[in-house]
């Protein structure tokens, strides 16, 4: 497999084309981003972290049956993925209250919700990924009905596994964000990344943020707490 031209840089991310026309290579970086790109630094070794995460994670969702990009970790940084059309669709799933749903209704964080809660914003950095309904995603063909459905069952499942597996950690699964995409078929399979840049992880005695919120909110300690992360999941595999 060869590397070709980089197809795009993104905020986290760079994506490359490879001399076969269903596959990427997907480069992590240490940068990092909030508040829709206004602040921005880097977290040393994140890249790194984050790459391996995010492929161990794919890998223990496959084997329980979630379809994903994953193909093949090629180094510290880079992976090989499926080539997908992605979803224009960030898909966030709650377990506690936390971010920007605690800001949007007015209450405290932390929040134990009865039902894991689910929502969809319109992945359009220009207009500040704003909240979408079903009927918005189909209006504005982002997705089919039985996509929506899909993805649907795809999130909770997931979120069941990710759950149990960073109990298991001894972390507590707050939040998190999903992408989705089509390969060329049309099925649908995760996509993108799943790390503590689009993760809220919480040590499960201490309450203490394991995630980018550190970064997010000035709290110090970014690195350590990406570091520790990826200590408790190796330890745990
Ligand atoms: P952003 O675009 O939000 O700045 P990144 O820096 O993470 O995010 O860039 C990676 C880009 O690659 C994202 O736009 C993401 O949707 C896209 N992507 C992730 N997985 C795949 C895939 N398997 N095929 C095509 N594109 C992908
Ligand atoms: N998230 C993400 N990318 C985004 C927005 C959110 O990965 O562009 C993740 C975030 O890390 C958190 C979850 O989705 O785990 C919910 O985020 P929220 O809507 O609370 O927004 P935030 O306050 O993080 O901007």
């Amino acid at each position: 497999m060869e590397k070709r031209n980089q197809l795009y840089e993104g905020k986290a991310k760079k994506v490359f084309a490879t001399d076969n026309d269903g596959l990427l290579i997907v480069s992590y970086k240490d940068d990092a981003t909030a508040f829709n790109g206004l602040k921005k630094g880097t977290i040393a070794g994140k890249g790194v972290i984050n790459n391996k995460m995010s492929n161990l994670l794919m890998q223990m969702l496959e084997k329980k049956g979630v379809k994903t990009h994953f193909v093949k970790e090629l180094s510290d940084r880079e992976t090989v993925v499926k080539k997908v059309s992605i979803l224009p669709l960030e898909v966030i799933i709650r377990n506690i209250s936390a971010g920007s749903f605690s800001k949007r209704y007015g209450v405290e964080e932390g929040i134990v919700f009865e039902e894991p809660t689910f929502e969809f914003s319109y992945k359009n950095d220009k207009l500040g990924d704003p909240l979408l309904n079903e009927y918005h995603v189909v209006a504005l063909k982002l997705a089919t009905k039985d996509e929506i459905n899909t993805i649907k069952n795809y999130a909770f499942k997931i979120n069941e596994l990710l759950k149990e597996f960073w109990l298991e950690c001894g972390v507590t699964l707050v939040d998190f964000k999903l992408e989705f995409g089509r390969l060329g078929d049309g099925s649908i399979v995760l996509a993108d990344e799943i790390s503590p840049d689009t993760c809220r992880l919480w040590d499960s005695k201490t309450g203490e943020k394991l995630d980018k919120d550190r970064f997010r909110r000035d709290m110090g300690g970014v690195e350590d707490a990406y570091a520790e992360i990826m200590k408790r999941l190796l330890n745990h595999i």
